[in-house]
């Protein structure tokens, strides 16, 4: 057992701090994107992945298009259901792959994912583009890929869901959010449940072998029985997978955190009743976000690939791409304005060969990073491959993590550190105790257009 850095009362006032407020940020990658700034000189692509160590590599394409935003959503992406749009993105996508394929085609890709924005908001002949450029250009296996495509319930049809059958899919995650109408109402997401049970039934027929089902706790309007509700809807169709996200609202959404602090914050007694209830019907907890079956999985040999997500190649206006000490994007907004401006930078674009915007990870980030992307899933840390990795003993270079253990937020066995069943409910308020001063700071700067 490793020593607190905190006395005993320092430790009650840490522990404190942690569970007043579970919801703080979501640690979705670090660093957050609001960290990136421009990289002067812009990094020469070429250079950068040819030295990239990851065995296999992770391919993403980004379709930064919705027919509506959500309420919550600050996600890069744009309200525009125009055809002649989204053929015009597809081509600009096109043009980056065929230079891209040039910089990371001497790696293999384990796991090739399309996300959004609203992929299948494309029409068929666009989102089968997708895959045509992934494979003849990019040099997708489909036989030795992973692969998952996001949808909507408005925009699933049988000639896109054939598609995705055609190319192998081996996962398709759909936003549900809630399966009550005022509620998504009051998300601004104008959802007519019916539309919902059409498009989980066409889905079952297709039988993927992982069906994904997300949905949102502390809705305006919710309470903690019809987030039951919604959650036995979701369990009534049998997905292999279950994400449940805590309501966040920001200045920048459409939901205001004013409009949000009128009601009591039922999130965690959502999150507890939702464990419970999944847990009872066979669900495993990976993530205070995902649960799934342990048979959930796919026949396909898939090759290994690395938790941490090195090696990801983004492609399309939005999409991340992370080398193991360089992050770099497009620049993100959230505003109309401000996604329209740089996606029509984007498709107007010739040449997409160097990183222009992002940030070069210190030793210390990437070390944060990896201890981040480890604790925050049910895996944990392996002590040792922290050791590996950076020559230094975790304790050594972070005793304040001793805090988890003492704290009982987390606990070490068998030389891997994991957060505790209690622990994993706060994974977004330890998740952001755990960001760098420098980050933090660089964070707190960042202007939204
Ligand atoms: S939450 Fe998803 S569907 Fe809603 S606007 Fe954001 S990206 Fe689009």
């Amino acid at each position: 057992m490793t020593l607190s850095s905190f006395s005993l009362e320092e430790l009650h006032g840490w522990k404190d701090n942690i569970t007043a407020n579970p919801y703080r940020s979501y640690l979705y990658s670090y660093p957050h994107k609001t960290a990136y700034r421009d990289l002067q000189p812009p990094i020469p692509l070429e250079s950068l992945w040819r030295d990239e160590p990851a065995e296999s590599f992770f391919l993403y394409m980004h379709i930064p298009f919705c027919g509506a935003r959500c309420g919550f959503c600050n996600l890069f992406t744009l309200p525009d259901k125009r055809a002649n749009v989204h053929t015009t993105y597809v081509d600009a996508l096109e043009r980056q792959a065929k230079q891209w394929a040039a910089f990371t085609r001497h790696k293999p890709y384990a796991r090739f994912a399309i996300g959004g924005g609203t992929p299948t908001l494309l029409a068929a002949d666009q989102l089968r583009r997708l895959f045509h450029i992934a494979v003849d250009t990019m040099g997708l296996d489909t036989r030795s890929a992973s692969i998952s495509v996001e949808t909507s319930p408005e925009t699933i049809t049988e000639e896109k869901l054939n598609i995705l059958k055609e190319y192998t899919v081996d996962r398709v995650s759909m936003g549900i959010q809630s399966f009550v109408a005022a509620e998504s109402a009051a998300i601004y997401r104008p959802q007519n449940p019916d539309e919902v049970y059409r498009a989980l039934e066409l889905l079952g027929k297709y039988d993927f072998p992982i069906l994904n089902l997300d949905l949102i706790y502390g809705l305006p309007g919710q309470t903690v029985d019809s987030w039951l509700y919604s959650l036995n809807q979701t369990l009534s169709y049998d997905p292999e997978e279950i994400f449940i996200y805590p309501l966040y609202t920001r200045e920048h959404t459409i939901v205001k955190p004013d409009d949000i602090q009128r009601q009591e914050d039922i999130r965690l007694d959502c999150y507890k009743a939702a464990g419970q209830l999944l847990k009872a019907r066979g669900y495993r907890q990976y993530s205070m976000r995902r649960f799934a079956k342990e048979t959930a999985g796919t026949d396909k040999r898939i090759l290994d690939y690395s938790c941490q997500e090195e090696g990801m190649v983004g492609l399309g206006c939005g999409a991340r791409s992370y080398t193991r000490n360089v992050h770099y994007a497009s620049r993100y907004g959230v505003s109309r304005k401000a996604t329209e401006s740089i996606i029509a930078d984007y498709v107007s674009a010739d040449r997409y060969d160097t990183a222009d915007y992002g940030i070069v990870l210190s030793l210390e980030e990437q070390k944060r990073r990896f201890i981040l992307k480890a604790i925050l899933h049910s895996e944990g840390l392996r002590l040792e491959d922290y050791s590996l990795r950076f020559g230094n003993s975790l304790w050594s270079d972070y005793p304040e993590l001793s805090n988890l253990l003492h704290s009982g937020l987390g606990k070490e066995e068998d030389g891997v550190l994991h957060l505790t069943t209690e622990g994993m409910g706060y994974s977004d308020s330890i998740g952001d105790w755990f960001i760098s001063v420098e980050i933090r700071e660089q964070m707190e700067r960042f202007v939204l257009p």
